[in-house]
C-alpha cells in the first residue's frame, strides 16, 4: 500500500499562491487596465450596478470593443472571487 506523500503538506500553499494568481489576473480587471480611462470608470460603473446592467449585456458591448470578456468571468468579478479592488 502506498502511504500519502509526503508533500501532501505543501498543496494548501501551491492552491493560495494559485489562487492570488488567478485574482490578480482576472479577465475583468486585466480589461479595466487595458481601457482607457474613461472608458474603464464606464465599465467599473457597470459592473457596480448589477440591477441595471446584466453581465451578458456589459460582455457583448465590451466583445463589440474588441475585448474579450463573458458574462461568466463578469459574474465572477461581481461576487468577489477575484482579488481586483482589494
Ligand atoms: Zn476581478
Amino acid at each position: 500500500m502506498a502511504t500519502p506523500s509526503t508533500t501532501t503538506g505543501g498543496l494548501l500553499t501551491e492552491i493560495q499562491a494559485e489562487t492570488r494568481t488567478a485574482g490578480t489576473s482576472c479577465a475583468v480587471g486585466k480589461t479595466l487596465r487595458s481601457l482607457s480611462k474613461a472608458l474603464a470608470s464606464d465599465l467599473e460603473a457597470a459592473l457596480a450596478d448589477q440591477d441595471t446592467y446584466p453581465g451578458a449585456a456589459i460582455a457583448r458591448a465590451i466583445t463589440a470593443r474588441g475585448h474579450r470578456l463573458s458574462s461568466g468571468q463578469i459574474q465572477h468579478h461581481r461576487r468577489g472571487g477575484c482579488s481586483c479592488g482589494r
